[in-house]
Order: structure tokens, then C-alpha cells, then sequence
């Protein structure tokens, strides 16, 4: 099209020069100067309907080829999601499965049992969390009512880290909490499940180093941070942005051998935002990352939210 835009314009121009000869050469009109005028104006003309269609179809193109790119992103997307969740649940639901048969056909001592009972409680706890967060990462979207009220963190966070110590047995997560000063008000269930994926991330995301941080300090007069150190693979900067987005994931699903579903960021960004807070993604020296969460001691609407 922009082609035949161009073709159309030089003929037109050649057809304006052409019809400017004819009228020097036959006109009537004493003043050829103002001939001249009249089919320069023309020429100009010409010029500035082609470069106006030009730039239209210039700009048409590029909005219809970024609303394509975008379709193309989001049904790969939520191809990717389908596949993993797909993948999340059939593959607990199977090691259970084997290990009852297991349990079944084998003549057991205690302590084999014992251990085989463990890795059942583990891929429970493993299903039991990813029903939890998909559910939430609905309710967010929806109908998700906040309830603050002081609580002692450092209690919320100690159970949290009890759950994940069943599910990763490796994973070495060292606590710290600094003095706050200020009474912390927050929404239970969703801190839980704020300091879960954070530190779930940092332990899945860490496969040769199982060691990581987790600091709680006052930030300043109004707030305090949470702050999750791990020694990991790190995220590369031009995904930085890209992480907290619903269903991302680094990598592409057919290769992929780290479990997760693309949720878990995302449940923590609209949890921060409704907090009222803010999160800072930075690399940890010398590898892995750093996320830091900053929030309020008091969001300021809780007075009005109830459950
Ligand atoms: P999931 O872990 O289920 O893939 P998330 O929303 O929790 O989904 O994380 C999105 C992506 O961000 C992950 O796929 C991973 O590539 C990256 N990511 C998150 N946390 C970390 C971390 N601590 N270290 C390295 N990469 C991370």
C-alpha cells in the first residue's frame, strides 16, 4: 500500500507538470506567473495528502501489529499457565498415588512407613498450596475483602516458615527481626501468603545454594520492611519488570523443570498495593536477588475494611 501510495503521488506530480505545460503553452491568461503560483500550490498539495495517508497507514500498521503482538503474548501465556497447572496437579496426585500402592503391596517396618507418610504430607502441603494460591489470585481479582488488625509478625512469620520447612526439608531460612517500635497492623492471610511466595521463590529459584535471608526492619517513621535475600540463579534486568505480571514465568513451559504457576508474584504486587506499599527488586552480590517490600505500619483505610 505504501507503494502504491508513493506510485500514485510521483504519477499525480508528473500529471501537475504535465497540465502546467499544457496551460503555458494555450493559456489565455496574460500573467503566466500566476499560473505558476496556482500549480506550485497544487504540487504542495499533492505532497501533503500523500505524506498525511503516509503517516496514517504508518501509524494504522504499528497499532494493529502491537495489538496482535499482544494477543500472541497472552494466549502463549495462558497456554504456558494451562500447561503448568495441568503439570502441578497431576504430578503430586500421582507420586500419592504411588506411594499408597507402595504402602499397600510392601510389608513395611515403622520407619519406612513413617518416611513414605512424610513424602505424602509433602505433596499435600505442595497441592494444598497451590489450590490456595490459585484461589486467592481469584478472590484478589474479585471479591477479596482486606481485615487489618495488629499482629506480631515475627509469630505469622514463623508459622510460614514452618510450613515451607516440611515442603523444601533443605531449605535453611534464617529470620531476623529487627525492633519495629510501632504496633503493625496487617491482613493475616494475605501477609501469610505475601512472605510464602517470596520465600518459596527464594528457595525454588536457589537450587544450589538453599541458604537465604529474611530481615524485618523499620524502614521509617510510617513503615517497616520485609526483606528476602537468597543466593539464587538472580533475574535478569529486562525481566525485572516483567515478573509480577499474572502468569509470567521466565522460559518457556516445554523445558521448563522448576514447578509454579506465574502466580505468585502477582498475588504479591496486588497484595502490596493494597497495602499501600512498594516493592524494589535488586541483585544480591554476588548472585542472586533481593526483593524488598516496604509497607505501612497502619494502611491507611483499614478503619473502613471489614470481612
Ligand atoms: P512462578 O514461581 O510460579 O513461576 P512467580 O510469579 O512467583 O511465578 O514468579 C515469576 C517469575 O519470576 C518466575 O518464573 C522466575 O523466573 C522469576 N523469579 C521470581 N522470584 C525469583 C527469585 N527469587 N530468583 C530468581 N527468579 C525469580
Amino acid at each position: 500500500m505504501l507503494f502504491a501510495l508513493v506510485w500514485w503521488t510521483i504519477l499525480l506530480l508528473r500529471y501537475n507538470d504535465e497540465l502546467l505545460d499544457i496551460s503555458l503553452v494555450h493559456s489565455m491568461v496574460p500573467n503566466q506567473a500566476e499560473i505558476l503560483q496556482r500549480f506550485e500550490k497544487n504540487k504542495y498539495q499533492i505532497y501533503g495528502e500523500g505524506l498525511v495517508f503516509g503517516l496514517s497507514l504508518i501509524i494504522g500498521m504499528y497499532l494493529i501489529q502491537r495489538a496482535y503482538n499482544k494477543e500472541v503474548a497472552s494466549n502463549r501465556k495462558q497456554n504456558n499457565f494451562l500447561l503448568s497447572i495441568t503439570h502441578e496437579l497431576k504430578s503430586p496426585l500421582a507420586s500419592i498415588r504411588l506411594i499408597t500402592d507402595t504402602i499397600k503391596k510392601l510389608t513395611l517396618n515403622y520407619e519406612e512407613k513413617g518416611e513414605l507418610c512424610d513424602q505424602i504430607i509433602k505433596e499435600n502441603t505442595r497441592l494444598q498450596n497451590l489450590v490456595d494460591n490459585l484461589l486467592l489470585a481469584s478472590r484478589l481479582n474479585h471479591q477479596y475483602q482486606y481485615f487489618f488488625e495488629p499482629k506480631d509478625l515475627p509469630e505469622i512469620i514463623n508459622i510460614v516458615i514452618h510450613s515451607l520447612k516440611v515442603q523444601y526439608p533443605q531449605a535453611n531460612i534464617e529470620f531476623k527481626s529487627d525492633p519495629l517500635e510501632s504496633e503493625v497492623w496487617v491482613d493475616q492471610e494475605s501477609f501469610k501468603s505475601l512472605v510464602h511466595n517470596l520465600l518459596e521463590n527464594a528457595i525454588k529459584y536457589s537450587p544450589n545454594n538453599p541458604n537465604l535471608n529474611l530481615q524485618i526492619s523499620k524502614s521509617d517513621q510510617a513503615n517497616y520492611q520485609v526483606k528476602v535475600t537468597d543466593f539464587g540463579l538472580g533475574i535478569p534486568d529486562k525481566e525485572k519488570h516483567k515478573i509480577f505480571d499474572q502468569f509470567y514465568r521466565s522460559g518457556d513451559e516445554e523445558t521448563r523443570t522448576t514447578q509454579g504457576t506465574g502466580l505468585g508474584l502477582y498475588i504479591v504486587s496486588r497484595i502490596v498495593k493494597a497495602y499501600d506499599g512498594r516493592i524494589i527488586v535488586s541483585d544480591n552480590i554476588p548472585s542472586g536477588t533481593v526483593f524488598k517490600i516496604i509497607l505501612p505500619f497502619q494502611p491507611k483505610n483499614h478503619a473502613h475494611i471489614t470481612r
